[in-house]
């Protein structure tokens, strides 16, 4: 496919995406400017992060360090900002550091901070959604619902990562109505945080998650098309 054909059919499929994700805000009484897109393009090259950006979305998630950091390299942050979404090895935090405005995966509290050294000597702050494991068939990763009142507390000891909102990936369902409650979970875990976002909602149930109160969805094959390897 030509970068034309590209650039058209990421175009056609975000106004189909945002037009859904209208329809969900008003069933759910929200504004649609409180929800961001974050086009998810993991395994696709380069032109389809172009692609992305010339289509309006100006916020790129990578669910790999290595994958991030070379395409970050390549297509610096400019009208678009990185976004790190997946799991995180410590060995990595300069990375994400380096190249990404937020992190949505944070886990654990030794992973903070590594994330909080690495952001102190870059002299940034670094945004974090703190991930929970709302669905325990999913993912192994995130903290259990009960331990984030003490994982708030103490995150919020370090200066140099700022505590954002929760992120989850809820269960692959059939019907996107059963993770409704895993969305619900979320965001009364979130009350606790004054102006809490959530970063919750895929390709398959962004809708329900938006009807939840997600304000930032991460959406790739929706975008993007099928993946041809990996999750
Ligand atoms: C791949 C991925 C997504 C996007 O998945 P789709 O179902 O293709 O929309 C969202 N979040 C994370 C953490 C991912 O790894």
């Amino acid at each position: 496919m030509s970068y034309r054909d590209t650039q058209s059919r990421v175009a056609e499929q975000l106004g189909t995406v945002r037009s859904r994700i209208e329809r969900s805000c008003r069933r759910a009484f929200r504004r649609v400017d409180e929800v961001s897109i974050i086009g998810v393009t993991k395994t696709w090259p380069l032109d389809i992060v172009r692609a992305a950006i010339a289509a309006g979305i100006h916020d790129i998630g990578e669910n790999r360090a290595q994958e991030l950091a070379k395409k970050a390299e390549e297509l610096p942050a400019g009208v678009h900002r990185w976004h790190m979404i997946g799991h995180l090895q410590r060995n990595k935090a300069k990375v994400v550091v380096r190249h990404a405005a937020s992190f949505h995966a944070l886990d654990s509290v030794r992973l903070a901070r590594a994330l909080d050294r690495h952001a102190s000597e870059a002299g940034r702050v670094l945004d974090c959604f703190v991930q929970v494991n709302v669905s325990s068939e999913t993912t192994k990763f995130g903290f259990d619902p009960h331990e984030v009142p003490r994982a708030l507390d103490e995150l919020a000891a370090f200066d140099s990562i700022r505590v954002v909102g929760l992120m989850t990936l809820a269960a692959p369902v059939e019907d996107p109505e059963d993770v409704r409650p895993q969305f619900s979970l979320l965001r009364r875990l979130s009350e606790s945080l004054p102006d809490a976002q959530l970063s919750m909602g895929m390709s398959g149930d962004f809708e329900v998650a938006v009807e939840e109160g997600a304000t930032h969805v991460r959406l790739g094959s929706v975008l993007f098309g099928r993946r041809r390897s990996r999750t």
